[in-house]
């Protein structure tokens, strides 16, 4: 088993402590980011999702700039509250994609389990801001029918917990899951969607390490990164102790108006996460969520901007632009124009 050395085991702060302590009002958010003045072009009850943003997460952002990409993430706008042709409430289908409780079984060979419906942030384009987890979270305690969704169809050789974000869950739950899966040999990889190794790193500690190093799976964490700005020192060493515990890093972003749509802002990201031992990934085209129809980008402006991003990086560092389609077998790549 492979663990941190001893001196990176001292004086971790408590994750559940930073996890509690997050912002959840967005005139203190603001006041936080020395902007006040944009307190009055909050939408009432913040347009019906509620602002969360880890102190950690928001430390990053620049003071005094309203364009920070870290705060445009996470500060609910009066835009939310336009409803606009195609952008609906359950954007990626997954209510039709529903097996068994908390299984969303889309793609061959992979069944994606809601572990939690908890997330330590709250980004504003989330496609799973309206659904419902209180009644599809397969949580502690009701992995049963999960667990033998998977165990009985042997076509399934990669479990994947996501969320909300599966790391919410404490570490004991987290482990009682995958004891379950101690007798079911066709599956032989874990893979976990998480952004929290990002926006609140202090959940990368060593329980959570030694759970991950001694499973008996290969393990895969795929990180939710919109920006490099997002990467610091402490994100740095939560990637270093999950990659010394055997988890392969892959990022997958979403592509976002204003945030990260240009040439720059996706090099400097896929050269910062590599530096932190993280490839890239995917690249999503916004699912056409309700409430997020601000940040879209054309799918023509996203292919030039493969484009560029091919001509500036070499090809390991250039993500899949991809789309996310109801009932399709896979994600659906989006073009790119021959030169
Ligand atoms: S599921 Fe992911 S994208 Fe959605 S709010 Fe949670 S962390 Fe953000």
């Amino acid at each position: 088993m492979i663990t941190a050395s001893p001196s990176a085991r001292l004086s971790r702060p408590d994750w559940r402590e930073a996890w509690r302590a997050a912002i959840t009002d967005p005139v203190q958010l603001l006041d936080l980011v020395g902007l006040p003045e944009l307190a009055s072009r909050l939408p009432a009850d913040n347009a019906g999702f509620a602002l969360r943003v880890p102190r950690g997460f928001a430390a990053r952002m620049r003071r005094g700039d309203p364009r920070d990409p870290l705060l445009l993430q996470v500060l609910p706008q009066l835009a939310e509250l336009d409803v606009v042709e195609g952008f609906v409430r359950d954007a990626v289908g997954d209510m039709d994609a529903k097996t068994a409780h908390g299984i969303l079984h889309k793609y061959d060979g992979r069944a994606l389990l809601i572990a939690s419906g908890s997330c330590a942030i709250n980004c504003r384009y989330c496609f799973r801001r309206h659904f419902p987890y209180g009644d599809e979270i397969a949580a502690a305690g009701q992995w049963r029918d999960a667990l033998e969704h998977v165990r009985n169809d042997s076509s399934i050789n990669e479990l994947i917990l996501s969320g909300g974000d599966p790391l919410a869950l404490t570490t004991r739950k987290l482990a009682e899951l995958t004891d379950g899966l101690k007798n079911v040999p066709h599956v032989t990889r874990l893979r976990i969607h998480s952004r929290l190794p990002v926006v609140l790193p202090e959940r990368i500690d060593d329980e959570l390490i030694d759970w991950l190093a001694s499973l008996p799976l290969q393990k895969v964490l795929v990180l939710h990164v919109n920006h490099a700005r997002e990467f610091d020192a402490s994100v740095d060493d939560a990637c270093r102790r999950l990659r010394d515990a055997g988890v392969t890093l892959l990022n997958q972003a979403v592509l976002l108006a204003g945030i990260n749509d240009d040439v720059t802002a996706q090099a400097d990201l896929a050269e910062r996460g590599f530096a932190a031992g993280v490839l890239p990934y995917y690249l999503h085209q916004l699912d056409k969520v309700a409430g997020a129809a601000h940040f879209e980008v054309p799918d023509e402006r996203a292919t030039e901007l493969m484009i560029e991003l091919r001509n500036a990086l070499p090809g390991y560092l250039v993500p899949r632009l991809v789309r996310e389609v109801a009932g399709e077998p896979s994600k659906r790549p989006v073009a790119s124009r021959a030169r």
